[in-house]
């Protein structure tokens, strides 16, 4: 089955004739040096700044779904066709975070909805799950109009919904997709080339957060999949206890 994901995916299988069954894992990528799944360091995030992150910090979930359907925080609700809140299993380890609802996303109100979205599945069937055990949000639950970046107004006003997200989720392992969305989840400039590879933890959570391509980048560049598919492994290996203790 993670054959036919890898496949999807992109990522092409080699093997050597008929004696070399060794798993496809092993052959698509360099392993990820042990030292590396050291934690790099932990970021606190800057404190929430919007006048109403302390009732924001109180909500349930219905009633955080609630607010945020009906946020007028920025600029962004004028241009929105509706918020994106996120979809996914609550109960869910696992928490993949984007950048932003794109014209589809704003069209349906899910997440990484389109081809992008296709992607996102193959990768998270990739690594042996399915998409419905997940859940998936972005670090805007409104798309920016001409799919431009975020600017740091927005993110600061969107800000107290994703960390309450996370705080009542209380996932085991965050997955940060793309360059803009890790930079503004863990407070930082650092490039995508700095950050890949390097596990990281959510402010003082201590939830590892591992940094990987956002899809539709993947969809372009479709020779950088080896690399994010090194990231799922590494986030993999996270999960699955091998470092982090
Ligand atoms: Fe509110 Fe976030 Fe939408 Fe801005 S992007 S209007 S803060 S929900």
């Amino acid at each position: 089955m993670r054959d036919q994901y890898l496949q999807a995916m992109g990522i092409t299988r080699w093997v050597r004739r008929s004696h070399d069954l060794a798993p496809i894992a092993s052959q698509v990528t360099e392993p990820v040096p042990e030292q590396a799944l050291a934690v790099k360091e932990t970021i606190e995030l800057s404190p929430v700044q919007t006048p109403d992150s302390h009732n924001v910090d109180a909500l349930d979930w219905p009633a955080l779904e609630r607010v945020v359907s009906n946020c007028n925080a920025c600029d962004l609700h004028s241009t929105r066709s509706q918020t994106v809140f996120g979809s996914g299993d609550l109960n869910a380890d696992w928490l993949i975070i984007g950048e932003a609802p794109g014209a589809d996303e704003d069209r349906e109100g899910q997440p990484f909805v389109g081809r992008a979205g296709q992607l996102l599945t193959a990768m998270i069937g990739a690594m042996g799950m399915k998409r419905e055990q997940i859940f998936i949000t972005n670090i805007l639950k409104c798309r920016p109009p001409q799919n431009r970046d975020p600017d740091v107004e927005e993110v600061m006003a969107c800000q107290p919904y994703l960390r309450r997200q996370i705080e009542l989720l209380q996932p085991k392992i965050i997955l940060a997709v793309g360059r803009i969305a890790a930079q503004n989840l863990l407070n930082t400039h650092e490039t995508m080339k700095a950050m890949r590879g390097n596990p990281y933890t959510y402010a003082d959570t201590g939830i590892p957060v591992v940094v990987t391509y956002h899809p539709a980048y993947l969809l372009r560049s479709p020779l950088e999949k080896r690399k994010a598919w090194q990231d799922l492994q590494m986030a993999m290996r996270i999960y699955d206890g091998e470092a982090l203790q």
